[in-house]
């Protein structure tokens, strides 16, 4: 999945470190105390909630490039989930059906 979706970024402009997506992250990929704040892209699922979570909007990434990577990959991204959930790095909250 990292060669095919973009990375997710914070913008240190207007983050608060106020730690929601730090919290909040399946994979526990987000570092905000680290210098600069970084999402490890190794860890990333690329679920998009710390995007979602944000109350700044500080956590952005190229949303074009991930419709592209994302296009006929949906099967590929439910398999990774579940390969993820099975290291327990990840708890689902929908089914995967629905997703699909
Ligand atoms: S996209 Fe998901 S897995 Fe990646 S850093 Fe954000 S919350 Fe964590
Ligand atoms: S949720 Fe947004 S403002 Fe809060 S620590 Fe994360 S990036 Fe910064």
């Amino acid at each position: 999945m990292r060669r095919i979706f973009p990375k997710f970024k914070i913008n240190e402009d207007t983050c608060t470190k106020c730690l929601t997506c730090q919290e909040n992250c399946p994979t526990d990929a987000i570092d905000i105390e680290a210098e600069p704040p970084e999402i490890q892209k190794k860890s990333c699922i690329f679920c998009g909630y710390c995007e979602k979570a944000c109350p700044e909007g500080a956590i952005e990434t190229d949303w074009k490039m991930m419709r592209v990577g994302s296009k006929g990959n949906l099967e590929l991204y439910v398999k990774e989930l579940k390969k993820a959930e099975e290291q327990g790095k990840f708890r689902p909250y929908v089914d995967y059906e629905k997703i699909i």
